[in-house]
C-alpha cells in the first residue's frame, strides 16, 4: 500500500505544483563529483577489458502473480516471456520466493534492492519523511561489482526507470566502503532527459532574465534531491558525461521538448531500452518495468493489459538484440519479479495489494540466452528472489563477496 499512498502524493505534488514539479529531474547523478572530504581512498576501477555476455535483466514490476504469467500455459498473458524465452529458449525457475518473514516487506522498492544487492534487508526511509522510500543499500549493487571488477564506462552500466518512482534514481549505488558513487550505474528516464533540457535552455539563453532565474532554481531543486552527493564541493564543475549529452540530444531531436511526444508509461521503458541498446551498448542493462501495479486503483485490466505492453516490450528488445551484430548470441535475458501480489479471494480484485502475504511472496525467474542450459522441464525446487544478484555475477564473471551466502546462484540454469 506504501507505495500506492506513495503514487497518489506524487501526482498530487505534481499536480500542485505543475510543469516544475512534472518537470523535477536530477543531473548530479551523471556526474562524476570529487568524493567528499574524509571519504576512504578510492579503489582503482578494474582494468580488466569485459569480454563476457552482455546481461539485460528485467525487474518485472511493479509486482506480478505467478497466477497470470507463468502458471498456465494456456492462459498467460506474456505468451512471449512464458512460450519463446522460459520454454523455448531457456530456463524457468517457477518455485523463487522472497524470504517467508514479516520483516522482509514484499514491496517495490525492496524487492528491487534485493535484486541488485542479493541481500534480503528491513531497509527503512532514511529521510524519516511518511512514503519517500529513500532506501540505501548497504552492500554493494551488481552493477558496483561489475564495474569495479572491469573496465565499464558509466554509459554502459545502465538502468531504465519509470516516471512516477522518483525515490528509485537513487538507488545506483550503496553506501559500501569499498564501493558506493564511484561505480554506480547510470539511470536512463524522463526525469533525467528534463534535467539534461533544463541545462541546455539555461544554456542557450533567449528568455527573459526572470525565465531564466526560474529554470535555474528549478534545476539546482532536481540536484539537491540527491542528498546522497551532498557535500561535494559546490564548485565542483558538473560534467556530465559526453555520451548522455549525445543521447538526450537525440532524444530531443527526435522527441522535442514537450515530454508529451514520446511513448508513456511501460512503453516509454521499453523504448528508452531500445534507444539505449543502439546508441549506448550497455553491457549490463536492467528495466524496471512498473505498471502491472496501476491495479492498486482497482481495476484488473491495468494490470493484464500493463503484463502484455511488458511481454511484448521484450519482444521487441530480444529481436533488436537478435538484429544487433554486438548483442546477437551474445545476450543473457534474466526476468524476475520485484515481489508478488496477494491473492485475498475476500478482495474484489484478489490481487489489487501485496500485504506480505505469502502469494506476495511468490515469484519467479525467466532466464534465456547463450550459455543458458535448456532443461526440459522447469525447476520447480524452491529457490530465493535473491539469487538474482549472485547469478549475474557468476554469469559475467565477477565476484559478490556481500551476497547472501545461503541463497547462493541459481545454479541449474548455469549447468
Ligand atoms: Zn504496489
Amino acid at each position: 500500500m506504501t507505495d500506492y499512498l506513495n503514487r497518489r502524493r506524487f501526482l498530487h505534488k505534481t499536480t500542485a505544483l505543475g510543469t516544475a514539479a512534472a518537470a523535477l529531474t536530477l543531473s548530479a547523478d551523471q556526474n562524476q563529483p570529487a568524493p567528499p572530504a574524509g571519504a576512504p581512498a578510492p579503489l582503482a576501477q578494474g582494468q580488466r577489458p569485459y569480454r563476457g555476455p552482455s546481461v539485460v535483466l528485467v525487474r518485472f514490476g511493479g509486482g506480478v502473480r505467478r497466477l497470470e504469467t507463468i502458471t498456465d500455459a494456456e492462459h498467460t498473458y506474456c505468451p512471449f516471456i512464458y512460450h519463446e524465452l522460459a520454454r523455448r529458449r531457456g530456463i524457468l525457475f517457477n518455485n523463487v520466493s522472497i524470504e517467508p518473514n514479516p520483516r522482509i516487506v514484499t514491496s517495490h522498492g525492496q524487492g528491487t534492492l534485493y535484486i541488485l544487492t542479493g541481500r534480503y534487508d528491513r531497509y527503512e526511509d532514511i529521510t524519516h519523511r511518511p512514503f519517500a522510500d529513500r532506501f540505501e543499500p548497504k552492500v554493494p549493487t551488481i552493477f558496483e561489482y561489475f564495474r569495479r571488477h572491469y573496465d565499464i564506462p558509466p554509459h554502459q552500466a545502465l538502468i531504465i526507470n519509470g516516471e512516477d518512482r522518483i525515490h528509485e534514481e537513487f538507488y545506483t549505488f550503496s553506501n559500501h566502503h569499498q564501493y558506493g558513487i564511484r561505480y554506480r550505474s547510470t539511470v536512463l528516464s524522463l526525469y533525467r532527459y528534463k534535467s539534461y533540457l533544463l541545462r541546455e535552455q539555461i544554456r542557450a539563453g533567449g528568455m527573459s532574465e526572470a525565465e531564466l532565474e526560474a529554470r535555474r532554481a528549478r534545476l539546482r531543486h532536481m540536484e539537491n534531491l540527491d542528498y546522497r552527493v551532498q557535500g561535494m564541493p559546490d564548485d565542483a564543475p558538473h560534467v556530465v558525461s559526453p555520451e548522455l549529452n549525445a543521447f538526450w540530444r537525440k532524444w530531443r531531436e527526435h522527441y522535442g521538448d514537450s515530454g508529451l511526444v514520446n511513448p508513456r508509461g511501460d512503453r516509454l521503458l521499453t523504448t528508452l531500452a531500445l534507444w539505449a541498446l543502439r546508441e549506448l551498448k550497455p553491457r549490463l542493462l536492467m528495466i524496471n518495468y512498473q505498471d502491472p501495479d496501476y491495479v492498486h486503483w482497482g481495476n484488473p485490466h491495468f494490470y493484464t493489459r500493463s503484463i502484455a505492453i511488458i511481454d511484448d516490450g521484450l519482444r521487441q528488445i530480444h529481436d533488436a538484440t537478435q538484429a544487433d551484430e554486438a548483442y546477437r548470441d551474445n545476450t543473457v535475458f534474466l526476468i524476475v519479479p520485484d515481489c508478488g501480489r496477494d491473492s485475498n479471494r475476500a478482495m474484489p480484485v484478489p490481487f489489487q495489494h501485496h500485504f506480505n502475504t505469502r502469494s506476495a511472496h511468490e515469484v519467479f525467474v525467466v532466464a534465456a540466452g547463450p550459455g543458458i542450459a535448456h532443461p526440459r522441464a522447469a525447476v520447480d525446487l524452491p529457490r530465493q528472489h535473491c539469487s538474482v544478484a549472485a547469478t549475474v555475477g557468476r554469469i559475467m564473471g565477477f565476484p559478490t563477496p556481500e551476497v547472501d551466502a545461503g541463497a547462493g546462484a541459481l545454479q541449474e540454469m548455469l549447468a
